[in-house]
């Protein structure tokens, strides 16, 4: 792209404080410094504009959410963020949109400490791929395939917001205008459950976060550790919006996009667990030795719905 290196260092290469980056941006590769004693956490994703996030999405939620997704990524792994790299593609060098993309990612990256370290510039269709990486003691890792007989299920947040959100946007359905802002904020602008995951190192037995919804996830985790789970529709954590648009539950169970973590533990961890570095979190059902997800409600039956399959909860 012509002006490459002008918009590499104009946009993407500021000062951060990190003393385990020997070179960052503006050589052929970047050089860090390993932290002893601890593994790494890496992780990439791709969003695609029209695919990932709607074309009229503004640059610095776009920037903010191609790092937070992967930042959820290294939360759920209980691994502290350090270091991203940024692949981008873009159709032209539009000064305008630059600023707002890099705005809205190095304002989440400030937050947690990350420094972006290298990446790639090429002319094409919108697309944004962020790598991130992190640290964890090795012991402390939380794997999806950890969850356990008598484990409670539980949720951080609340659930199905940036689903609705998303729903709202694309108006196949209406909320009260007071809720929209909450509502788009989810969707764009989620917050990484950096913190809850490193304060579930060693607790949780098992975590993932919700990318595509809670129970898709759920029975990632669920198959990963070879157990099944009973989930009580009833306790699942509502906004008031979610609750309103859609009280069945339906977006709760099946809307992607909240990144919020599902964790399992004992339910005698709860005490030990630092509540003052945790988010709300709420427990939703527990741990079964018979395989599959069974959800009931407070009296125990199961919903009408649950014999269609997750894909079919798409109810909005
Ligand atoms: P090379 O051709 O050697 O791969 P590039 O010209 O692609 O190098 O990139 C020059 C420098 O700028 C490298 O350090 C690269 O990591 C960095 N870089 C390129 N694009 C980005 C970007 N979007 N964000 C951050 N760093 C970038
Ligand atoms: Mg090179």
């Amino acid at each position: 792209m012509p002006g490459e290196f002008d918009l590499i260092k104009r946009y993407f290469n500021r000062h951060h404080a990190r003393q385990d980056v020997l070179l960052g941006v503006g050589d052929d590769a970047a050089l860090l410094r390993a932290t002893p004693g601890q593994v790494m956490a890496v992780t990439v994703d791709t969003l695609i504009a029209g695919v990932h996030f709607p074309y009229e999405t503004k640059p610095d939620d776009i920037g903010h959410k191609s790092l937070a997704v992967c930042l959820s990524d290294l939360a759920s792994m209980g691994a502290e963020p350090a270091w991203a790299t940024l692949a981008i593609s873009l159709p032209e060098a539009d000064d305008r949109w630059l600023e707002g993309f890099a705005a809205g990612f190095y304002d989440l990256a400030a937050r947690y400490g990350v420094a972006l370290i290298g990446g790639d510039t090429t002319r094409g269709s919108l697309s944004i791929t962020v790598q991130a990486m992190g640290w964890v003691p090795q012991e402390q890792a939380l794997h999806r395939s950890g969850a356990c007989l008598g484990d409670s299920i539980y949720v951080t947040g609340t659930l199905g917001d940036a689903g609705l959100g998303l729903a709202v946007l694309q108006s196949r359905t209406q909320v009260d205008s007071t809720f929209h802002e909450a509502l788009l904020g989810h969707l764009n602008r989620p917050e990484p459950r950096v913190q809850a995951g490193i304060a579930l190192r060693g607790l949780a037995t098992a975590a993932i976060d919700i990318s595509d919804g809670l129970a898709a996830d759920l029975n990632h985790l669920l198959n990963a550790s070879g157990v099944g789970a009973r989930v009580e529709i009833d306790r699942l954590p509502l906004s008031n919006a979610v609750r309103e648009a859609d009280p069945q539950g339906y977006l709760a169970l099946s809307a992607g996009d909240d990144y919020e973590l599902i964790f399992t533990m004992p339910p005698s961890s709860a005490q030990t667990l630092s509540h003052s570095e945790m988010p709300p979190y709420t427990c939703i059902g527990r741990i079964e030795s018979e395989k599959g997800l069974r959800l009931v409600d407070a009296e125990g039956n199961t919903p009408p719905y649950s014999r269609f399959g997750y894909d079919h909860f798409r109810g909005l």
